[in-house]
């Protein structure tokens, strides 16, 4: 959609920084985060919201939830669940949907957020 901000992401119109990218996806920093880790994953073909999603979108909403621990690892939040020293680390996914969502880019993305706490509820 031409008058989509993350369209215009996706399409390297609008400067971004990119964690990842395939040809599927592409997941980049939160301009404004709401924890230490903060960063997108949004699909490259324009979708509004996840209530707008169907099955063919299956595949890359797989991928884009595939990605969250992967990246979310990566970018130093990772949930490690070790049996000598237990359980640390761990990242919030989060789909915003609608108004009463809070979702204010209409474009389906994945918040990934994560780090040190405490910072928890502030999206
Ligand atoms: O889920 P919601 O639509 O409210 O979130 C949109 C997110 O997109 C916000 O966290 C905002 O900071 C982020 N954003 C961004 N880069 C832009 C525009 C918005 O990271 N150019």
């Amino acid at each position: 959609m031409s008058d989509c901000i993350f369209c215009k992401i996706t399409a390297k119109q609008i400067p971004s920084t990119v964690i990842y990218e395939d040809d599927d996806v592409l997941a980049f920093k939160d301009i404004h985060p709401a924890a230490p880790v903060h960063f997108l994953i949004v699909p490259k073909q324009h979708v509004a919201t996840l209530a707008d999603c169907t099955d063919a979108h299956a595949a890359v909403l797989g991928k884009m939830m595939l990605l969250a621990p992967k990246l979310a690892a990566e970018q130093g939040c990772g949930y490690v669940n070790d049996s000598a020293t237990g359980t640390k680390g761990g990242f919030k996914t989060v789909f915003n949907t609608g108004p009463d969502g809070g979702q204010e880019v209409y474009h389906l993305h994945l918040h990934v957020l994560g780090g040190p706490q405490p910072w928890r509820g502030q999206r």
